[in-house]
């Protein structure tokens, strides 16, 4: 994270598993196989679509860690920069800006820097489960 994306920090590496996690909980919530179910059944320009909301609730589960390891006590003193400044590199559009030159939305598939800054934000004050559905708000409200 620190080299690639110039995300330094303990908890930019936290926020990047406590993600990973995020997307074990949708496999046992049944998200995953939903996903896998409408990949048959979309456009790729849908699919990329269900993709992002997906990637973003995985953002709002690794907030919603932060905000109980918060409450434990052992949360640090800039860590959730670290998250947000992690969650800000690794956007669609920037790294888009940076590897391609330009931006292409049909094709994002994780969300946009200030998406995944917001919705891990999101968890992390929010802290409940409940407030983390990507999939039924407008793609566009996001
Ligand atoms: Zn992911």
């Amino acid at each position: 994270m620190a080299e690639k994306f110039g995300a330094p920090g303990e908890y930019a590496r936290a926020y990047v598993i406590a993600h990973e996690v995020g997307h074990h909980i949708q496999n046992l919530l049944g998200i995953t196989d939903e996903m896998a179910m409408l990949r048959e059944r979309v456009s790729q320009q849908e699919y990329n679509q269900y993709s992002v909301r997906l990637e973003l609730q995985a953002d709002y589960l690794a907030g919603v860690f932060t905000h109980y390891i918060q409450n434990e006590g052992i949360l640090e003193e800039g860590d959730v920069e670290a998250a947000m400044n992690a969650a800000n590199a690794i956007g669609d559009d920037r790294i888009q800006r940076e590897t391609q030159g330009r931006v292409s939305p049909d094709s994002f598939t994780h969300g946009t820097s200030e998406q995944r800054m917001r919705w891990f934000l999101k968890g992390f004050k929010s802290g409940d489960l409940s407030d983390g559905d990507t999939f039924s708000i407008p793609y566009r409200d996001l």
